[in-house]
Order: C-alpha cells, then sequence, then structure tokens
C-alpha cells in the first residue's frame, strides 16, 4: 500500500474516532453530534459569522439540516437569536448561560486524544501541525473543505507558505507552529 493511502487510512479512523467521541456525548446529554458541533462552533466564534448559511457552509451540510438543529438548540434555551435591527428575519446565534454550562461539559470530549497527541515531542508535533495546516489549505483550494479561517487564506498573511510567515495585523512574524487553522481575526483574502 502506497504511504498516501496508508495515511488516508489513518486520517479515517482519527476522523471516525473522534466522531463516536462526539457520539457518546451526544447520548449523555440528549442533543445530536451536529447539535454539539453548532453550538462549539458559536461559543467559540463572533457573532457576525454564526448564521445558518455560515453554518451550513462551515458543516459541509444543508440549510435545511441546520435550520433543523438549531430550532432545537433555541427550544432547549442553549442558543439564542440577535436579530439584525433592520430585518426582523435575519438573526446571529448567541449562547445562553445554559448552553454555556452545557459547552464547559461537552469541552473535553476529544480530551484522549488530546492526552496522547501530548506525549509527542515538540518536533513531531510541529510535523504534525505543518502537514495538516497545509492539507486544510491545499483541500480548501481544490473546494473539498468550503471554509477556512487559517493565515493562508487571510488577507493579514505575508510569506511563502513554507519558511517564512508574517501577520500585518499582528505586525510581527509567525512561527510554523503559530499559524491559525481557526483564527479569530481572520479576513478572507480577495481573490484575483
Ligand atoms: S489575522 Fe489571524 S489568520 Fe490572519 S494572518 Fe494574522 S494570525 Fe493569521
Amino acid at each position: 500500500m502506497k504511504l498516501e493511502a496508508k495515511i488516508l487510512n489513518g486520517l479515517e479512523r482519527l476522523s471516525e474516532a473522534l466522531k463516536s467521541l462526539l457520539w457518546e456525548q451526544a447520548k449523555l446529554y440528549g442533543i445530536s453530534p451536529i447539535q454539539i458541533q453548532i453550538l462549539l462552533f458559536v461559543h467559540n466564534h463572533k457573532t457576525e459569522i454564526c448564521n445558518v448559511s455560515y453554518l451550513a457552509k462551515e458543516f459541509n451540510v444543508t440549510k435545511a439540516t441546520v435550520s433543523d438543529a438549531v430550532r432545537i438548540l433555541l427550544k432547549k434555551e442553549f442558543l439564542e437569536k440577535d436579530l439584525s435591527p433592520t430585518d426582523n428575519r435575519r438573526y446571529n446565534l448567541i449562547v445562553t448561560t445554559g448552553g454555556k454550562e452545557l459547552v464547559q461539559r461537552l469541552s473535553t470530549y476529544a480530551l484522549p486524544v488530546s492526552e496522547e497527541l501530548a506525549r509527542f515531542d515538540e518536533q513531531e508535533l510541529s510535523g504534525i501541525f505543518d502537514t495538516l495546516s497545509k492539507l486544510i489549505f491545499q483541500l480548501n483550494q481544490r473546494g473539498v473543505i468550503q471554509v477556512q479561517r487559517t493565515c493562508f487564506n487571510c488577507k493579514y498573511y505575508q510569506g511563502d507558505q513554507k519558511n517564512s510567515h508574517y501577520c500585518k495585523l499582528l505586525e510581527s512574524p509567525l512561527k510554523q507552529q503559530e499559524i491559525r487553522l481557526d483564527c479569530g481575526e481572520f479576513e478572507e483574502k480577495a481573490v484575483g
């Protein structure tokens, strides 16, 4: 088997492991994995992007799937609407106090994976991170991953994507391990 195929196989198994850990939490708290993913996303990102359209792209699912999940999260009072001042059909989502408590309990769902990663030394972790960040960027360029908020796709990034990285917003060089995969300050680079 070629090395690429073995790596692919490994990524599939890791993805299954993460899904199964998420499922365990879902069963424990009586909500579905997509509802957990939405709740965690809204908790960890700025309100401007927390709407049905963006979430559908983020999780590669239909708007109808997101709308159903959001309806239940609103009903269970884990999320609430932040209505647009000009158009009350448009809204973003924010996490309620009850939602924050649930996020706190859910935040350790991937703990077994984090603990195993912590066994690698700094150089090994840096190599894994380097490869993953480039793979995510390349897959975004091909349209396989629809949304990414990484340095390589950000208007503030300057560099060669290999050895030299600089953030114009932070006005600072970035080490390889400081490249962000999900940056709160990310702004998409104009195409062309
Ligand atoms: S703003 Fe964030 S994503 Fe953009 S280059 Fe700076 S650190 Fe990277």
